[in-house]
């Protein structure tokens, strides 16, 4: 049996997938299927790190995200989904790779910095909150995945992931501290380093032109979007352009979208070109042009959405969830298996029953 390489990436059910997702790690998810083994997780844990209060909308979220990788072309068949809130072993692993974090680093991670800014959180966050960043690193090595394909906001924290994964191989597996990265698992380390993949495009701007589009920042444009709302959301895109014959910025983010979105390389050369000199070219134009394409990708997806609507949709998502779980469970509870006996904690193998 040849050994396919592992994908372990998800998404917080704190809202509905966006343009955002779809560059930054969707379209690669899709794309990455045959030739990996694939794990896809619903960090239902960590969306109550932000809002405990609201346990409907989470549960709401987890199905609607379902419905999104469902709609634009995730295949339950060749991957799995990963409902984290019923694999215990991340919980347990995340205690223990707790252990191999200094707590100042984990306070210092910038991508933590800048969401307690970006959400508004002050003083005022859980204690729960920064814990995500750790439970993220068993999220991720629990699944030993070889590559995990984020947005480049989650690439700081992958670091500590890679850090701890050297760090416990070190400890209780033995590994030499020189040895390089991609030989860990040869020298007898449990877990793989694994690598970032970022997407096509790294971080795409929300439509207010300042912040990381973001499900919880109110300037996303979901897969769900029929094309009269992506033209309204697009509309507010702020350029402080104002006049069609006055050169424009071609790295401003309406040209991020230009580039994301229009797939036709002469066409953004030509537009680049145009605006860049002020050649009688609008703003509005260039908008309602992007807004044509996203609809065209969006299309077959809300199409595929549709199928899914209603209660039958959910009914049939919780049935693929339940399936799924047996099969990560499977797989988490092996390498927590080993993890233990790395740690002279194997008083027994045990089994999960799930009904
Ligand atoms: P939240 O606002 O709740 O944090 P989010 O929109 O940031 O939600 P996440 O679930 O945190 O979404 O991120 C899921 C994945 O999508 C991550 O890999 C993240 O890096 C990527 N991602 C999210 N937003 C963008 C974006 N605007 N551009 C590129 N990648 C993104
Ligand atoms: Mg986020």
């Amino acid at each position: 049996m040849t050994h396919k390489p592992r994908i372990l990436t998800g998404d917080t059910p704190t809202g509905q997938l966006h343009l955002g997702h779809w560059v930054g790690s969707l379209e690669n998810r899709v794309a990455l299927q045959d030739r990996y083994d694939c794990y896809f997780l619903i960090a239902n844990m960590h969306a109550f790190t932000t809002r405990a209060d609201r346990p409907d909308e989470i549960r709401r979220s987890t199905l609607e995200i379902v419905k999104d990788w469902l709609a634009c072309g995730i295949d339950p068949e060749r991957s799995t989904f990963v409902l984290q809130t019923e694999i215990p072993a991340i919980a347990e692993l995340t205690w223990f790779l707790a252990m191999l974090l200094p707590f100042n680093r984990v306070m210092r991670n910038p991508t933590l910095k800048t969401e307690l800014e970006d959400k508004g959180l002050g003083d005022n966050y859980s204690f729960g909150f920064p814990m995500y960043t750790v439970g993220q690193c068993a999220d991720i090595l629990i699944f030993r995945p070889e590559l995990v394909p984020v947005g480049e906001d989650q690439l700081a924290h992958i670091e500590p992931c890679r850090e701890v994964a050297r760090r416990f191989n070190q400890l209780y597996c033995g590994v030499d501290p020189h040895t390089e990265d991609a030989e860990y698992p040869a020298r007898g380390g449990l877990f793989p380093i694994p690598e970032g993949k970022v997407g096509r495009v790294a971080r795409l701007i929300g439509t207010d032109g300042k912040l990381k589009m973001s499900k919880s920042l109110n300037n996303a444009i979901f897969l769900t979007d029929e094309l009269k709302q992506i033209k309204k959301k697009l509309g507010g895109l702020y350029t402080g352009r104002v006049a069609m014959d006055e050169p424009g910025d071609i790295h401003n983010s309406l040209f991020q979208y230009v580039r994301a979105f229009i797939r036709d390389e002469a066409r953004v050369a030509e537009l680049e070109k145009k605006y860049a000199a002020g050649d009688n070219i609008g703003d509005g134009h260039i908008k309602a042009e992007v807004a044509e394409h996203i609809d065209a990708l969006l299309a077959p997806m809300r199409e595929r959405r549709a199928a899914l609507a209603g209660e039958a949709g959910d009914a049939k998502v919780l049935e693929i969830l339940r399936e799924h779980t047996r099969k990560a469970n499977a797989a988490a509870e092996d390498t927590l298996y080993r993890a233990k006996q790395a740690m002279k904690l194997d008083f027994g193998p045990r089994e999960l029953v799930f009904r």
